[in-house]
């Protein structure tokens, strides 16, 4: 029970000037958080309510598979991180995770995630086959030093998560429990009341046999989903594949070289060689540098109208890590003048690139890779007569064919993005269609990765012993919350999906000098509470407008008023969503918000 005079509820008429999508703006407006430094937020009492309804349903849906609870330490001693071989990568270049040192000069670092103390605790006690499958998940807060913290508690440096880690005997298991945890993140969203969308994901070079990620769908979403409208095909962009437009058929038959000053893109040499960009090798630059400090220049060839999917080629580079001494990549990046200056030992002909560039540019340096590394995606290795760059300035050849002017030494490789418009692989006929999306849940097949790595091991039944086959299954407890905002909201404040609301319902009197007014919303607020209905009775000393107004903002569901309609012993109930108003006598609100709460 809550009584708005005696709680620390304060509203803002303004939008925050730091806020720049809706659901940050109504959450700071209505006193739901508060920023105390970059992704850093108090979550006032308010908000504090729907976290933990949110924290319930997602408990209650877990345990119901026999998942378990637990709380594993925020503070994680680096050794552990090293074991995996991720403390690099965590905490060097773009790493995300906080490290401090203790008194005694020791590594330690504020979790970002929890697959090594799982996984510690996993070898430890785990012997037999007989103690799986196992699924252990916690609800806790997680630190991340994002490189941009933004959106409020979308991304946040700390944020609440829920994390569980599954330990089974074999694929066959995981995959059951996989299937388990689809169904929890499908229950959760939808008694979360979201619109939401389960997208295949990227899952990383060595990142398992696959993964789901759960989209709320919102403008405001940083991820881009490509999906068909027949119902079969939804990936996150970073993964999805597609086939391509088809490339118009060449204007060139022989092998020419063309004068083409000032065409360092590919719409300037399309224009003046009046041709397609389909009929166009462009060759990209990248710079990447692997875990040992080896950096290796890559060229990657793809057809003129198409784009480089990072994601993709970070997965390809991390595959071949071996080959060049290392595991995992530090960065990957399109090198600057600055960064090429560094390497470079001639100036290079940009603009004018040509697949098989020289070697001799890469300057001798023990840190170099002395040979560019040439990727082709599978755009370009199709094209026939295309047209490229010559390898100088102010030149192009045209009528160029792989296999006479261009040798193809690597296997073709899928390195595209795909994009709304193309044909999908499942379908031809159906197109790929483009929408926005929230990321609030991820589920993983890790398999092995883990437990091979740290020595998590268990014996079978025939007495081997095998590495544990491990999945993790991540949900993002206050961005859903937000992201439940995100998708309901009107110019006048906040509209709470009932199942995760703070209150159900809020009891406002007009007028706190009117004796019968106060003594109806008394007795209101009392027998609502006691009947189950969490309801909020607004007894300021305020005007009713602002009252009501306050009411809209926090977004709670259903608000009762104990105004004019009390002298026929009724009062005003609104619901928030529909602004739909009757008047209900008073002894039936009680049973009335009951049977409407359940319909929800
Ligand atoms: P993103 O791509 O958005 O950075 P992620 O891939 O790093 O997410 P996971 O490591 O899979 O996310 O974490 C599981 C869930 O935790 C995500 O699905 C998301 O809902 C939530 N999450 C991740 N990072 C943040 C953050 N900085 N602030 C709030 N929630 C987050
Ligand atoms: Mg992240």
């Amino acid at each position: 029970m809550m009584r708005l005079s005696q709680m620390l509820f304060v509203t803002l008429r303004d939008d925050p000037a730091d806020a720049e999508i809706p659901s940050h703006k109504l959450l700071i407006r209505a006193g739901y958080i508060r920023r105390i430094s970059s992704g850093i937020y108090a979550y006032l009492p308010l908000m504090w309510r729907v976290l933990q309804k949110v924290s319930q349903i997602v408990r209650e849906e877990m345990n119901a598979t026999g998942a378990q609870e637990c709380l594993l330490p925020q503070l994680q001693p680096s050794e552990l991180w090293k074991e995996s071989g991720r403390w690099d990568t965590y905490t060097k270049a773009e790493g995300i995770m906080f490290a401090l040192k203790d008194r005694r000069e020791q590594d330690l670092a504020l979790g970002p995630t929890h697959e090594e103390v799982i996984t510690t605790i996993a070898r430890d006690m785990i012997r037999s086959y007989r103690q799986l499958p196992l699924n252990i998940y916690q609800i806790q807060t997680k630190f991340r030093d994002e490189i941009r913290p933004r959106f409020g508690l979308m991304r946040g440096r700390e944020f609440i998560m829920k994390d569980a880690y599954s330990f089974n005997a074999d694929e066959e298991s995981l995959k059951k429990v996989y299937q388990d945890m689809d169904q929890v993140y499908n229950n959760v969203l939808r008694r979360c009341g979201l619109a939401f969308r389960a997208v295949q994901a990227d899952s990383g070079a060595i990142g398992g046999s696959g993964s789901q990620e759960f989209m709320v769908l919102a403008e405001a979403g940083e991820d881009e989903v490509l999906y068909t409208e027949d119902g079969q095909y939804a990936a996150n962009v970073e993964k999805a594949v597609s086939l391509p437009t088809d490339a118009e058929p060449s204007p060139f038959s022989t092998y020419e070289k063309r004068e083409t000053p000032g065409t360092q893109t590919i719409e300037t040499v399309c224009n003046l060689l009046k041709c397609s960009p389909t009929q166009v090798v462009k060759n990209v630059l990248y710079q990447t540098v692997y875990d040992n400090g080896i950096t290796v220049l890559v060229l990657v060839s793809i057809r003129g109208d198409q784009e480089v999917n990072e994601v993709k080629l970070q997965n390809e580079l991390t595959k071949i890590a071996s080959q060049y001494g290392g595991k995992t990549i530090i960065t990957l990046t399109v090198p600057s003048a600055d960064a090429q200056e560094k390497w470079a030992a001639k100036p290079l002909p940009l603009g004018y690139i040509a697949p098989d560039i020289g070697d001799e540019y890469i300057a001798a340096d023990k840190q170099l890779h002395p040979k560019f590394l040439r990727l082709v995606d599978t755009t370009a290795v199709d094209l026939k007569n295309f047209v490229t760059g010559a390898n100088e300035s102010g030149y192009h050849v045209v009528g160029a064919n792989w296999g006479t002017e261009f040798k193809l030494l690597n296997n073709s490789v899928d390195i595209r993005k795909a994009r709304p418009g193309d044909r999908s692989i499942h379908n031809p006929e159906q197109t790929l269609k483009s929408a926005r999306g929230i990321e609030v849940g991820h589920i993983f097949k890790l398999g092995t990765k883990y437990s091979q790595t740290m020595g998590a091991t268990y014996t079978n039944e025939q007495g081997e012993e095998k590495p544990l086959v491990m999945g993790c299954y991540g949900l993002g407890v206050s961005r859903l919350a937000q992201a439940a905002v995100e998708q309901s909201y009107d110019q006048d404040g906040i509209i709470w999906p009932v199942g995760i609301a703070p209150y159900h319902a809020i009891v406002t009197i007009p007028n706190i000098n009117d004796a019968k007014q106060v003594e109806i919303a008394e007795k209101l607020y009392t027998d609502l509470n006691l009947a189950g209905i969490e309801t909020l009775l607004d007894d300021r000393n305020e005007r009713a407008g602002v009252k009501f107004k306050d009411a809209d903002l926090i977004g709670i569901p259903y608000r009762i008023v104990t105004g004019r309609a009390i002298a026929n012993s009724k009062v005003e109930v609104v619901e928030r969503k529909s602004r739909k108003s009757q008047e209900i006598p008073i002894a039936e609100v009680v049973s009335t918000l009951q049977q409407w709460i359940v319909d929800c």
